[in-house]
Order: structure tokens, then C-alpha cells, then sequence
């Protein structure tokens, strides 16, 4: 199990872990009624950074607005200064992920969201990858992405990584690392967790976000990247056959980091070693988390 550092954030104050609980009557365990994020905190000599805290704060709130869950008494100031103090409090030698998610906590209300009792908690937890560092296999799923008009990818509600959980788990069982979704129509999506790109002629290609793909904040990085340094980028559909014949995969996520993908459904992607424009994006990124990257240093908050 992943480590979790003692104190989290929750009822508006830093209190112990195992006091940090929600009721089992409320909707977000009946219904999986809460929404979330994860950003990295990372550690540098002395320095620790938080990772793009305002586009963070920017997800949840519109995942509250997606869903219809109130969060009156939240804005952007006070949930970074709940970051910052949950930080502080567990104060972090390495670098280590941190889990928001506001819970709605009202009891048995029936199947609405609108009105009702909500609580943000807070916690840290050990940055370990949900790939292998050095590169994944991927088996193309049985199970495809719920689309946006069941329940919406682009808001990050707990009860909708069921089809998440679905998917990793018959990877797992067919001895893969991770899934690779489909969207309904049967193009390529994202993975249990991390969105996905593809390189062809030096070209990026990501899917776009009418693909029912999570509008995940290290995609939008790597393509701020990557047009940084002049790489042409694509976001657009693509076919699952476009995979086997990429020159490059990767995957990337807060949870992913930037891993590269090895082979997918038995192909060998390029020559199923780390390729060079992956290896380029990833040491800007690498750098850019542990504030090593003056020019991105605008992402992060230094605590
Ligand atoms: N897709 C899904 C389904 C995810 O859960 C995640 C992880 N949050 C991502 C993509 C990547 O998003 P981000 O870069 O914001 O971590």
C-alpha cells in the first residue's frame, strides 16, 4: 500500500488522518458522490513546489459545476491555502501527491447533487508511478470510456472511475500494466488514468476533447511544452491502428508522470525502447516539476 502521510485537511482544519472520515449513509459513499483532483508537490534540495495549483482548483470547481455539487464557501485563495497548509503540515522530504476531493456528505438524500451538504478533505500520499518508470505494456479494452452524455470524463467524479477500475483490473488479470480505452465511437482515448500520445514523423498527436478524455493538466503541459520547443502537435482523433504504427507512444498524467509505452496488444511500438522526442519532452517536465526549468516556473507554488 502506498504510504499516507498523518494529517489531512478536512472540516475546514489540519486534523489526523484516521479522524478524516465521511459517513457511510452519506451520498458520497452510497453514490460515489464526490469529485477530485491529484497534483504533485515535488521536492528540490530545499525547495518544494506545488504543481499548477490554479488549473487544479479550476478542474474541481468545474467539476462541481458539471455535476451541480455546491462549494459555496470555496475559491481559489482558500483552497490554496488548504493545499499550502496540508503541505506544511506533513512537510514532505520527497515527493509526494495530493489527493483533493470534495465529498458530498449530506445522509441519504436520494439521487440529486443540487443543495446539498459538501466537504473538502485533503491528504498526501507517496508519488509512486501507476506504470512502470522505465515503460508500459497496454491491452486495448473490452470495457470503453463512459461517454459525456452518461457520465462526463472531463469532470473527475469518484463514482465514474468504476469504469476506470473495470478496465486496469482486466489489464492486470491478462498481465498488462494498464488499459487502453476506446471512446464509444472506437477511436483512442486515454488510459485507467493518464491521457495518451502518440509521435509520427516527428509530429505529437494527442486525442482531442471530444474523445471523452479527461482534460488532464499534464497533457495541456506537455503540448505548452512542445510548442515551447517547436514540435508540431496535433489534437485530433485517432485510430487504434495508428497506435501499432507510431514511431513513439507515451502516456501522461500526475499519477503517470510521462512513461513511455512499450507495446500495446502484442505490437511493439517504434523499437520498443524509450524514444528520443519522448525522452526530450520528459526531461523538460521532469525538470519543470522540481522547478529546474526557469521559464515554467510560472506553474509552480513555491511552499
Ligand atoms: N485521464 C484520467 C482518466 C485520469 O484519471 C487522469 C489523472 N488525473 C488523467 C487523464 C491525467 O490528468 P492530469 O494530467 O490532470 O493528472
Amino acid at each position: 500500500m502506498a504510504k499516507i502521510y498523518p494529517q489531512a485537511y478536512f472540516g475546514g482544519s489540519v486534523i489526523p488522518l484516521e479522524q478524516a472520515n465521511v459517513s457511510v449513509a452519506s451520498s458520497a459513499v452510497l453514490y460515489g458522490l464526490s469529485i477530485y483532483t491529484v497534483l504533485p508537490v515535488c521536492v528540490n534540495g530545499d525547495a518544494r513546489y506545488a504543481f499548477r495549483v490554479a488549473e487544479h482548483w479550476q478542474r474541481l470547481a468545474n467539476s462541481a459545476k458539471i455535476i451541480g455539487l455546491d462549494m459555496p464557501e470555496w475559491n481559489e485563495e482558500r483552497f490554496a491555502d488548504a493545499v499550502r497548509q496540508i503541505i506544511q503540515a506533513n512537510d514532505p522530504k520527497e515527493d509526494a501527491f495530493v489527493r483533493v476531493s470534495l465529498h458530498c456528505t449530506e445522509l441519504v438524500p436520494g439521487v440529486r447533487s443540487r443543495g446539498l451538504a459538501t466537504d473538502l478533505s485533503i491528504f498526501l500520499y507517496e508519488a509512486a508511478s501507476i506504470l512502470p518508470k522505465d515503460g508500459a505494456r497496454l491491452k486495448t479494452s473490452v470495457w470503453r470510456r463512459v461517454p459525456d452524455f452518461s457520465i462526463p470524463s472531463r469532470a473527475k467524479v469518484n463514482g465514474a472511475y468504476v469504469n476506470s477500475v473495470l478496465a486496469k483490473q482486466d489489464a492486470l488479470d491478462s498481465g498488462y500494466d494498464d488499459c487502453l480505452f476506446l471512446d464509444v465511437a472506437g477511436h483512442v482515448c486515454e488510459l485507467s488514468a493518464a491521457n495518451i500520445f502518440i509521435v509520427r514523423d516527428g509530429t505529437l498527436i494527442t486525442p482531442g476533447f471530444s474523445n471523452d478524455i479527461l482534460e488532464g493538466i499534464n497533457r495541456r503541459t506537455v503540448l505548452e511544452i512542445a510548442a515551447d520547443l517547436g514540435i508540431p502537435a496535433q489534437e485530433r482523433e485517432i485510430d487504434l491502428t495508428e497506435l501499432y504504427i507510431a514511431d513513439e507512444v507515451f502516456a501522461c498524467g500526475t499519477s503517470a508522470f510521462m512513461t513511455p509505452i512499450l507495446e500495446i496488444d502484442k505490437r511493439k511500438i517504434g523499437d520498443g525502447a524509450l524514444g528520443a522526442l519522448t525522452a526530450k519532452l520528459q526531461k523538460v517536465y521532469f525538470d519543470t516539476l522540481h522547478g529546474r526549468e526557469e521559464r515554467y516556473k510560472r506553474f509552480l507554488t513555491q511552499l
